[in-house]
């Protein structure tokens, strides 16, 4: 075996000596000419075929009809189909009256409920546009896609530390109950992107317990990862948020969301919200301008496909079996040629799509640059904080899903080739 000294306590010739092999090793990487790319969660072409059946439920010949007889085919029906609700809801661990079905994408629904809340306003609170600030809390590391949103409308970032069980809640506490500015907070509460965190029973409890100063304050609990577990026999469990929020006296207190995007197809699944019935009508008002109804052929669809929950469940498996390799081929690489160095730390998810990666401060924007430039694209550094701005940086995310588990080695083998290579040139500065 290696002998395993910390970087950090090698002298200068040592680190000087280490670099000369390392750049060696680097060059000839870089000749190999990969052409890789890590930088997104997205499905592989395997698991969309598992999909693929789908698109022989329906056909010219079959009853298109949904259970209470709508033709859904035509004009109408503003939340969804009673089966695609049923569905949903199950998913998220609700019951069908929380829910509306909506298009293809979840990230749409968390974007116009920001817009209408800036626009309108919430259950007849002044619109944000209205007011001088506008704060949401933002536990990070956390999803770049969130962050967009809310940039765009000038609302100002306020990062909350994450740790295993979830985002600090004593900082949130304190933000939600003493500033009336801060309006909401970004939460991927299972398999967290980018860390694979799970929320723990008490984070999810004093999430829901929150006694904001803003009347409008709600948790924005993007689901998206609900029933992607990597491990039939170890998986994480979450606490279905909205009745939660119901027993602590806040019904109206969060947005929910979900979508099929990495169950099916992205890009043409279906998402749904989940929230209260006062809120529920509240965004109806404005749902019914913006559209007559969405895609009912596309819920029809989905649902004849899976049938149930446990239909979804039986189809995430499939799922997993082609993820869970990958993902172990990364850990296994990083455990082999980095744990005892000092020069990096990683999460090891039971689910979601992504594995987060913390280099020695400083390093992070450097290493996507090495590894960019032998052929490897990773998710740039900073995006996975507010602003694009990490302030140690030195988080990266590494998203195993697309590439093939051949080619997630090779991703990874020049991944820690490049952390190495970084790291000491960091610490001969
Ligand atoms: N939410 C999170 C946390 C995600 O990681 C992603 C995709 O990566 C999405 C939402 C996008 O979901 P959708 O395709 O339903 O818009």
């Amino acid at each position: 075996r290696r002998k395993i000294m910390q970087y950090n306590d090698m002298s200068k010739e040592e680190l000087l000596v280490l670099k000369e092999s390392l750049n060696k090793e680097y060059a000839e990487a870089k000749a190999k000419g990969l052409a890789l790319d890590m930088s997104r969660g997205k499905p592989s072409a395997k698991q969309l075929d598992v999909s693929l059946g789908l698109l022989d439920t329906i056909n010219s010949s079959s009853d298109l009809k949904s259970l209470d007889g709508t033709d859904c085919r035509n004009y109408g029906v503003l939340d969804g189909i009673p089966e695609a609700k049923k569905l949903m809801a199950d998913m998220m661990g609700t019951t069908p009256d929380h829910v509306i079905v909506y298009g293809n994408a979840s990230l749409n629904i968390m974007y116009d409920q920001i817009s209408r809340a800036y626009t309108h306003g919430i259950l007849g609170n002044t619109p944000w546009c209205k007011l001088d600030k506008v704060k949401f809390l933002c536990p990070v590391p956390g999803y770049d896609r969130h962050f967009a949103i809310t940039e765009r409308f000038g609302i100002e970032m306020i990062n909350i530390p994450m740790s295993e069980s979830g985002p600090d809640m004593g900082m949130v506490e304190e933000y939600v109950s003493k500033d009336a500015s801060v309006k909401g907070i970004w939460c991927v509460p299972k398999y967290s992107n980018p860390q694979g965190y799970t929320y723990s029973e008490e984070t999810v409890k004093r999430m829901a317990a929150l006694k904001p100063a803003a009347e409008d304050f709600r948790i924005f609990w993007d689901n998206a990862y609900v029933i992607h577990d990597l491990y039939d026999d170890n998986k994480d469990e979450i606490a279905d948020i909205i009745s939660e929020c119901e027993k602590a006296g806040n019904p109206d207190m969060v947005f929910e969301f979900a979508s099929t995007s990495k169950v099916s197809f992205p890009g043409s699944g279906i998402a749904a919200l989940a929230t209260s019935a006062n809120n529920i009508a509240d965004i109806k008002k404005q749902l019914t301008i913006q559209t007559i109804g969405h895609d009912k052929l596309n819920q029809l669809r989905h649902v004849r496909f899976f049938k149930d929950i446990n239909g979804l469940k039986e189809h995430m498996r499939k799922h997993a079996e082609f993820i869970r390799p990958k993902f172990e081929a990364v850990e296994s690489v990083l455990e082999e040629e980095l744990s005892g160095l000092g020069i990096g730390s990683w999460t090891e998810p039971k689910g979601g799509y992504f594995i987060s990666f913390d280099a020695m401060d400083g390093c992070a924007k450097a290493i996507v640059a090495k590894c960019k430039e032998a052929g490897v694209k990773l998710t740039g550094a900073g995006a996975t904080f507010p602003y694009g701005k990490d302030p140690k940086d030195s988080n990266i995310r590494i998203a195993p899903s697309f590439p093939t588990p051949e080619e997630m080695k090779q991703a990874a083998d020049l991944f820690v080739l490049c952390v190495k290579l970084v790291s000491v040139e960091k610490l001969l500065e």
